[in-house]
């Protein structure tokens, strides 16, 4: 499928600088996505919502080898998701791709159905320190925007209002994308009111984003606050996984393990959860890993 607007993130100042705002969308990634794990629609919906939420947090880490990782454990028949970010890249995964729960009784995709209302998210941040940062959140109600935005609040202290949107079709995203909006340290209550007046506008960002290029739309939206773009980028899929990567997980697999391998199969095939690449490891390989163990 062709789309009329190319995916991108724009990063925006209101008020000379009182608040700040990330407008994604996502509609071709979250196509890659779904073409990768042929999810069920509420499934396509759930992960192109945390893909644009999770390139929010990874668009603004500082140096190129910074990443971070959304995974979202909740106790619904999608099992746990994860989203990992690297600059303006995304991958994703989900345990049961393929589960589907009803519509909602308002006609939506029950995200919050499929995901669970009750479990965690955590957001691991590797900036290349010893330990990695690492904030978690209970769900409020998986939905992710609200997710989001409570680990925004509780986890990193910085007020946010959160939109995040998919509309799908026959396991295909027809529009997806989202946004945040963050009052920085000395915002007035003035601005801070209009924001929460404003995000009305975009509660059902999806429907928007489907015939509205993002300019136009950070125009109607923040009409009045003076909306500077400050920056915009592509955004994409890509897995970063190799055979280089996956021949140190087999090897962390220990000596016991990789005997057992070659005494019942013989090779390894290893099969990458973000791209679905299946890598296959001879017994000559295998041996080898038994020599450096
Ligand atoms: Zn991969």
């Amino acid at each position: 499928m062709t789309y009329s607007f190319p995916d991108e993130m724009l990063h925006v100042t209101l008020m000379d600088g009182q608040a700040r705002v990330l407008l994604c969308r996502t509609t071709q990634l979250s196509a890659d996505a779904a073409r990768i794990h042929h999810p069920s629609n509420t499934a396509c919906a759930a992960m192109s919502r945390l893909m644009s939420g999770t390139l929010m947090l990874s668009v603004v880490m500082k140096n190129p080898t910074d990443s971070v990782t959304v995974t979202v454990a909740g106790d619904g028949p999608l099992g746990k998701m994860t989203a990992a970010g690297m600059q303006n890249a995304v991958k994703v995964t989900a345990e049961y791709a393929q589960a589907d729960v009803p519509l909602r009784q308002d006609g939506h995709l029950d995200v919050g159905g499929l995901v669970g209302h009750h479990g965690r998210m955590s957001v691991v941040k590797d900036l290349g320190m010893d330990r990695p940062y690492v904030g978690q959140v209970n769900l409020i109600s998986g939905e992710l925007a609200e997710d989001f935005a409570q680990y925004y609040t509780a986890s990193e202290q910085v007020p946010s209002l959160v939109a995040l949107g998919a509309r799908v079709y026959d396991g295909q995203p027809l529009s997806s994308g989202g946004i945040l909006v963050q009052t920085l340290p000395g915002c007035s209550d003035e601005v801070i009111d209009q924001l929460e007046l404003r995000s009305m506008l975009f509660s059902d960002i999806s429907i928007e984003l489907a015939d509205q290029p993002l300019d136009r739309l950070i125009e109607l939206w923040f009409d009045g606050l003076k909306p500077v773009i400050v920056k915009r980028e592509p955004v994409m899929y890509r897995c970063d996984c190799s055979r280089e990567r996956m021949r140190r997980a087999l090897a962390a697999l220990g000596k016991e393990e990789l005997e057992d391998i070659l005494r019942t199969d013989g090779h390894a095939t290893l099969t990458c959860h973000f791209c679905r690449k299946a890598r296959v490891f001879s017994e000559e390989d295998i041996r080898k890993l038994l020599e450096d163990a």
